[in-house]
């Protein structure tokens, strides 16, 4: 893993070589630093700006790739002319593409209830968040006290067991976050291809230079499916040997600094 700036000849050629470049992103702790509340994570108006400039370049493409559900990362982002992927995919709304898992469509009224049933066994510690998000759902463990976050795993635990054995559900883990997804073989890698297909059929190239960015576990499906000269992997984060990215910037500060170079590239 070597930090992005370091091969920035490289990545900078690649760039002014490619005929069109798609820039993905997740948004927690990649665009926004991580916060308590998911609902603090607030973008900067320089991020929005320079995303928005970017989106605006015939050029580019841009999109956001998370596990919100799309409809708040929409509302968080707030950018016209880009494409959302919401729920790690398995929701995607763009400038030519809406798109919504039957499968997962089907699996919201377990969601809901699951999500219920959550609330009530975790009432009783402060500071847990379960966030239905339709599709998915996730539990907040950030702002727990430390003696109590194993508490929370096992509760969790037990209340989700019956549907995850029954293989009704999927348990995917993030930073400080539980998370249920219905059993469908979808994620992150596997949205950032339909988008890049989506967008090659529309404006008819062979081919597109696809910019990944991301800090957590669910972003490896989307690093491990991108291999150079036109897929380029950015773990946002300290070095991190564990990850499958082959290049890294250091924080969400410096990708606000590869925002800022893009825009002069081209
Ligand atoms: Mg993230």
């Amino acid at each position: 893993m070597e930090h992005l700036f370091k091969s920035w000849q490289t990545f900078s050629a690649d760039c002014r070589a490619a005929s069109h470049i798609l820039l993905l992103s997740d948004y927690d702790g990649t665009l926004t630093p991580i916060v308590g509340r998911p609902r603090d994570a607030v973008l900067s108006q320089e991020v929005r700006d320079k995303l928005s400039a970017l989106a605006k370049k015939s050029d580019f493409s841009v999109g956001i790739i998370s596990g919100r559900s799309l409809a708040e990362l929409r509302y968080m982002a707030a950018i016209e002319g880009i494409y959302y992927a919401g729920n790690h995919g398995l929701e995607i709304e763009g400038p030519a593409l809406d798109y919504i898992s039957p499968d997962a469509e089907l699996g919201q009224a377990m969601i809901k209830d699951l999500a219920g049933q959550l609330a009530a066994a975790l009432e009783n510690i402060t500071g847990v968040i379960v966030e239905d998000k339709a599709l998915s759902l996730s539990v907040h463990y950030r702002l727990v006290r430390e003696e109590e976050q194993d508490a929370v795993a096992v509760i969790f635990k037990r209340v989700i067991s019956p549907l995850a054995d029954a293989g009704k559900i999927k348990i995917t883990t993030g930073k400080m976050v539980f998370e249920v997804r219905p059993p469908i073989d979808w994620d992150k890698g596997k949205a950032v291809a339909s988008i890049r297909r989506e967008i090659m059929s529309l404006l008819k190239l062979e081919e597109v230079l696809t910019v990944y960015l991301g800090d957590d576990t669910t972003d490896e499906d989307a690093f491990k499916a991108l291999h150079r000269p036109e897929g380029w992997s950015i773990y946002v984060g300290e070095e991190n040997s564990s990850s499958r990215a082959e290049f890294f910037l250091n924080s969400v500060t410096e990708v606000d600094e590869l925002l800022s170079r893009l825009l002069e590239l081209r």
